[in-house]
């Protein structure tokens, strides 16, 4: 195996192994906040962007559960359980941006593993209660993510 790949697939298990053990750290925490005081992240990319009827605001969409990607069953899944919203960010500023404004007690945040790494760190600055879902198919489209692992984390404490 080329060097390169070695040090790529050595930091996607630091970024794994930081993350799994984020989650568990905060499980309890995050099972003990309200779904209303929760929000819920999922990147753009997991969007179908040849038919997406999601609403484009600056910097996040807001999707209109079209049934084109499995974002609408997360967000379905997300309204039945009260959370307080479901946004798909465009990139990590947009997070924090959001979170200032609307406050939440906890963060689920759907992500490849290099973004996941990056917005636990800084949430957990914020004191936020973190459940990070990786993505199962990584890219800049149509990616992807396990459902069954998705609706684990957002009934946590439910
Ligand atoms: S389910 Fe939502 S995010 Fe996915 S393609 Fe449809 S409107 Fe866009």
């Amino acid at each position: 195996m080329k060097l390169c790949k070695l040090v790529k697939k050595s930091k996607e298990q630091s970024y794994i192994a930081f993350t799994a053990k984020q989650n568990k750290l905060q499980d309890k925490k995050f099972a003990s906040v309200t779904p209303s005081m929760r929000i819920v992240f999922a990147p753009h990319c997991m969007r179908d962007s040849a038919v997406c009827t999601a609403i484009e605001k600056d910097s996040y969409y807001i999707c209109l559960e079209c049934g084109s990607c499995k974002i609408a069953q997360i967000s379905k899944l997300a309204k039945k359980l009260n959370y307080m919203a479901l946004y798909i960010v465009k990139g990590g500023r947009t997070i924090a941006k959001i979170i200032q404004e609307q406050k939440p007690q906890a963060v689920v945040g759907i992500a490849c593993f290099f973004e996941g790494d990056l917005a636990v760190k800084m949430l957990k600055e914020k004191n936020l209660a973190v459940q990070f879902v990786p993505l199962t198919k990584d890219g800049c489209s149509t990616t992807d993510t396990d459902l069954k692992q998705v609706e684990r984390v957002l009934t946590l404490g439910c």
